[in-house]
């Protein structure tokens, strides 16, 4: 199926069709800003149709042997990695993202996750426990109901499947709202369920905006558990509409990431990883590290060899394979990246690198919104650009010179999603690890996932976890059944 000038329908009791009110809104290539699809702009009578079709599919699906859910998410995986090709063309075109990386990363990512979840499910186990001699406990694992899943834009497919895998795989049916800016991907697993075999009204999926959709779903009364995944102001909304209601709500939010790289560590590791942490996907990755910190007798020769490594990254059409800085996903988020860079100039700030728009790519590019590394020194910790959230390939470089000095600059956030340290001293790493408020830890490395680990922030970056344990937790109700002597 060609991409283009494709108008996207909602997926709604196994069926691809129509808004109710017929509305649609433009769907822009990032990389040319220019519409090259429509999506529907649902609203509140879709959700009641999802939830009417997700409520009649859950008595059938909680109740299939955890094999046959299994093989049909397995299925799924197969043939997410089938259409590999078309699902990260699809993803570029609509995320602005460089194609080799949803080719590696995104869409592989997303097979994963249903694989991970499709054979988790057949090795759960349930506690017992002998109270006393006069009664017998035990503990029964239950599918919550219908779900709400909610994803934002930065890794579509990847994150969406994050959640609609273990809310399926533990026999919940699902209502998702993939983000109104990056819905393709979203559409095309819609075609790739039917084919495996997914009954009807098992997932739907509505498209639309935050505001209509979103918010639809959040304060549906029959949905009764979300999984949400975006920014800390709309996280917070969502807490919002659903703590009257007693929901359970996983909330996966922002984050202003700390990157520490003692003198010890191996630098031409760190810079590599650096690098990546700090740029990937345009700094449009909730794991970015923006806030790098480097001990001072390192700080010099860092600084230049990280500026002449991130000057020779590739800025270009995504669609091209050797690009490895693709588009910013919006006009609206590139006129945030600069005034962040704006910000940056006035609050002191040096531009070490970029700062302004890179050239044109080509000629198709023209209008799109591109924006280039930059790398800012000399700012003062503390100033809003250290601090607030940009979501854009933007970092800042900090000097430091004492362990207690740094681990507190990492902590001064509200932020609490992730950090890397790099250091050659293993002490040191448990140490300084420990110490970091942050869901996760990465040392010497960045974004290795492993899907048993739990995932998620602390702080403003979110309440809840994903990954293995947590998310099969999260997605079921944990019944204790006590029977006496
Ligand atoms: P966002 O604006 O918060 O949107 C996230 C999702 O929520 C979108 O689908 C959005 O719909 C929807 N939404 C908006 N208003 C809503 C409401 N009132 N009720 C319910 N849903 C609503 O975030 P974004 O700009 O898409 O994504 C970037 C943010 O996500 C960054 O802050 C990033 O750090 C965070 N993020 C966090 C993680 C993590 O794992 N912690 C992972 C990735 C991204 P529309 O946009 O379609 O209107």
């Amino acid at each position: 199926m060609p991409t283009e000038q494709i108008q996207i329908r909602n997926f709604i009791d196994g069926q691809l069709i129509e808004p109710v009110g017929r509305q649609y809104l433009d769907n822009i290539e990032p990389a040319t800003g220019k519409p090259y699809s429509q999506v529907p702009d649902s609203d509140s009578r879709d959700v009641e149709l999802a939830v009417a079709a997700a409520v009649e599919a859950f008595r059938d699906w909680s109740h299939q042997p955890a094999m046959d859910r299994s093989r049909i998410l397995l299925r799924i995986a197969d043939l997410i990695e089938r259409d590999l090709e078309k699902l990260a063309r699809a993803e570029s075109i609509d995320n602005g993202k460089p194609l080799s990386l949803a080719r590696g990363l995104d869409i592989p990512r997303a097979a994963s996750n249903f694989r991970f979840f499709a054979t988790a499910i057949l090795h759960t186990e349930n506690e017992a426990h002998v109270t006393d001699g006069i009664a017998f406990n035990y503990t029964l694992r239950q599918p919550r109901g219908v779900v709400g899943l909610i994803s934002p834009w930065n890794l579509p497919l990847y994150l969406l499947t994050w959640k609609i895998a273990p809310a399926l795989a533990c026999g919940n049916t699902a209502i998702a709202k993939p983000s109104e800016l990056t819905p393709m991907t979203a559409f095309l697993l819609c075609d790739i369920c039917r084919e495996a075999g997914l009954p009807k009204g098992v997932l739907n999926v509505v498209h639309g905006t935050g505001p209509n959709v979103g918010q639809a779903i959040t304060a549906h009364p029959r949905i009764e558990t979300i999984s949400f995944t975006g920014g800390t102001v709309t996280g917070r909304k969502v807490a919002e509409t659903c703590a009257p209601m007693f929901k359970k709500v996983s909330l996966e939010l922002g984050g202003k990431n700390p990157n520490i790289v003692f003198a010890d560590a191996d630098q031409e590791a760190a810079i590599a990883g650096s690098l990546r942490s700090s740029f990937a996907n345009q700094g449009q990755v909730c794991l970015c590290g923006s806030r790098v910190f480097v001990e001072r007798s390192a700080y010099p020769e860092f600084v230049d060899r990280f500026v002449q490594a991130a000057s020779k990254l590739k800025v270009g059409d995504p669609l091209d394979t050797t690009t490895e800085q693709g588009a910013i996903v919006s006009k609206t988020q590139l006129e945030k990246v600069k005034f962040y860079v704006d910000l940056a100039r006035a609050e002191g700030g040096k531009i070490a690198l970029g700062g302004a728009a890179p050239e044109v790519p080509n000629e198709r590019c023209r209008d799109g919104y591109f924006f280039p590394p930059t790398v800012i020194t000399d700012l003062p910790v503390s100033c809003r650009v250290n601090r607030e959230e940009i979501f854009g390939p933007v970092v800042s470089i900090t000097p430091f010179d004492s362990e207690e000095e740094v681990i507190g600059y990492a902590n001064d956030n509200d932020y609490g999603l992730a950090s890397s340290v790099w250091t050659q001293n293993l002490n040191r790493a448990h140490r300084v690890a420990e110490q970091i408020h942050t869901g996760t830890v990465w040392v010497n490395c960045w974004l290795i996932r492993d899907l048993r680990v739990p995932f998620g922030g602390m702080k403003q970056s979110g309440v809840g976890r994903e990954g293995g344990n947590e998310a099969l937790a999260f997605f079921t109700e944990p019944k204790n059944v006590c029977i006496a002597k």
